[in-house]
């Protein structure tokens, strides 16, 4: 049996035609979802994630807007102009593109932003909601956990009772993946470097996370054949140039039920989950 590929493709389709249908219905009332990233330096990954998110953003009919600033920007002006994005009522949504430069690293960046335009999801407020249980998909929570649940859910994956194991515990996928996963009733391990026996673990699980960064870490021999196991692999390295997972999808192929591929995968739902989050922000200010 060979694994069936969870492409993000027809996710991506679905959901962005439901926010084409949400851009122009605000466009008729006289608004036009805006968003602004704003991006320190020319840090060249960052320079291409920002193109992906500002074609995403056209693609749907919504504005982008860059705001450039130089490596050398001090910490007060950099605060003003972030502040008066905040202020700006034609600008729904705002994020941070990390990394930023040195001298900015000591500011808590995510709690800058207006909870309300804070469509990365990482405002203290914003990642709260998610301690408290929330299912609600609505909501401004980080985008490729986010982005991961609507890719299951379009697949038919009932997440209730399955055993997850999320594989890196950072701030931005694993720490919120797993607090998501278990509000939609999974029991999940959260795995690290520190993990005895990852192994062992994995074997067992009905679900597989990996947001490690390390080029074809999981192999066959990580995996029990007659679980069928399903396996999301958000990790993102280059090897020789080219894009590739955690996971060696050619070992994997034939001892798992399921996989997301890289490219083609989380990346993709991350990115699209972005702009569905600028779009619920629009409607919730918009609304009051
Ligand atoms: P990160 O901050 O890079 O941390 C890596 C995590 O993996 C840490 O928690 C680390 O454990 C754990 N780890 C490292 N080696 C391990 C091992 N041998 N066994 C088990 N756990 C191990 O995490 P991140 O920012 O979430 O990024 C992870 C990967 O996902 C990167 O490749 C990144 O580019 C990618 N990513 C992709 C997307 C997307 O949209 N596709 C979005 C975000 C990130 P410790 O905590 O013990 O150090």
């Amino acid at each position: 049996m060979t694994a069936k590929i969870l492409s993000a493709a027809p996710v991506v389709e679905k959901i962005k035609n439901n926010l084409i249908e949400r851009c122009n219905a605000l466009k008729t009332r006289g608004i036009t979802p805006s968003m602004c990233v704003v991006l320190v330096g020319n840090n060249p990954a960052s320079l291409s994630y920002v193109r992906n998110k500002k074609r995403m953003c056209e693609e749907i009919g919504a504005h982008f807007q860059l705001e450039h600033m130089p490596d050398d920007i001090s910490s007060e002006e950099f605060l003003k102009r972030v502040e008066d994005l905040n202020l700006n009522p034609s600008i729904h949504g705002i994020i941070i593109q990390l990394p930023v430069s040195e001298n900015l690293k000591k500011l808590n960046l995510p709690n800058l932003i207006d909870p309300a335009k804070d469509i990365d999801g990482f405002h203290g407020l914003n990642t709260q909601k998610l301690y408290s249980g929330t299912k609600d998909l609505s909501l401004l929570l980080p985008c490729t956990p986010k982005g991961i649940i609507n890719l299951l859910h379009f697949y038919g994956v009932d997440l209730k009772g399955k055993t997850i194991v999320v594989i890196g515990r950072s701030l931005i996928v694993g720490k919120p993946l797993s607090m998501l996963l278990s509000n939609f009733d999974a029991t999940v391990v959260l795995a690290h470097s520190q993990t005895k026996d990852l192994k062992q673990f994995i074997k067992q699980a009905d679900i597989v996370v990996s947001a490690i960064g390390k080029a074809h870490y999981l192999d066959e021999s990580y995996f029990n054949p007659i679980k069928n196991t399903i396996v999301i692999d958000v990790g993102m390295n280059t090897i020789d140039g080219k894009l590739t997972g955690d996971v060696d999808q050619k070992s994997i192929k034939d001892v798992v039920g399921a996989m997301t591929p890289v490219p083609g995968g989380v990346g993709p739902m991350t990115v699209i989950t972005l702009i569905e989050n600028l779009i619920f922000a629009t409607e919730k200010q918009i609304k009051g």
